[in-house]
């Protein structure tokens, strides 16, 4: 007998009750997909692709969360049903059509459809990241995605994405100081930006509290085996303190009034 609707996990908050600063938020943290949905008609091959999840993105979440003893605020749900990264009037929520990988099962759907993914999906999401946060004295807000290095067939260089909307203060600090991620190829809002609609967890969770906040993209053949995933992990937690404390230092009103 298939687990209730009722009684299936959409979201998991991992390590809960730390004193903060940091958050951690992995939204595209894992494959499921509960078998009503008859796996959205994906063919085989593309059932554990980049289209369904971030793969390695929860096992580097939870990595640096350790090191920073961070909450980690993870997705139960696969980016399929519903986009836990994209508002309800984006049609990048409940895709058709990702890179090549074609989604039958949200053809055609609905408004109707699409609303009642959000209310399941999304909506316990959002509402486990605002009440994670409101629970921080003076939070920082961390998104963590991982990408696939080939894209339409061609192949992406750039290592490790810092990305950022309109408040560039963390990411700012973070690529002023390379050193703790000298060994891969950094770029800012590379290699998605703000343009593809990929912030939104951002302004809805950062932006609007004026908290710093930034996303990171790691490309997801960098993170198989465990020693390379804390490598990275190792680098991202060196960066992200050395970023928070430069920051603290640059705008002390700012740290007061927060
Ligand atoms: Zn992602």
């Amino acid at each position: 007998m298939a687990m209730s609707q009722d009684q299936e996990q959409v979201v998991e908050v991992i390590n809960p009750g730390t004193a903060g600063p940091f958050l951690l938020v992995c939204e595209h943290a894992s494959p499921h997909i509960p078998a009503e949905f008859n796996e959205l008609g994906l063919k085989q091959e593309d059932r554990l692709s980049h289209a369904v999840w971030d793969p390695g993105g929860e096992d580097l979440s939870r990595t640096i969360a350790g090191r920073l003893g961070a909450t980690l605020v993870a997705g139960r749900m696969s980016r399929l049903l519903y986009d836990c990264n994209r508002p309800l009037s984006s049609e990048a929520a409940t895709p058709s059509q990702v890179e090549l990988i074609s989604v039958p099962g949200n053809a055609d759907l609905s408004e109707t459809d699409r609303t009642r993914r959000s209310d399941r999906f999304y909506e316990p999401f959002r509402a486990a990241v605002s009440s994670t946060l409101d629970a921080l004295a003076a939070p920082v807000l961390v998104t963590i995605h991982s990408f696939t290095p080939t894209y339409f067939g061609a192949h992406r260089a750039v290592e490790i994405g810092i990305l950022h909307d309109s408040d560039a203060r963390l990411a700012d600090a973070m690529l002023a100081n390379a050193g703790p991620l000298s060994d891969w190829r950094v770029e800012r809002n590379e290699p998605y930006g703000p343009a593809d609609g990929v912030t939104h967890t951002l302004k809805v969770h950062g932006l609007t509290r004026g908290i710093p906040h930034v996303m990171i993209e790691v490309r997801n053949d960098l993170l198989i085996g465990e020693a390379e995933v804390n490598r990275i992990a190792d680098g991202l937690a060196a960066s992200l303190t050395q970023a928070l404390a430069h920051l603290a230092k640059s705008e002390p009103a700012e740290a007061h009034h927060a």
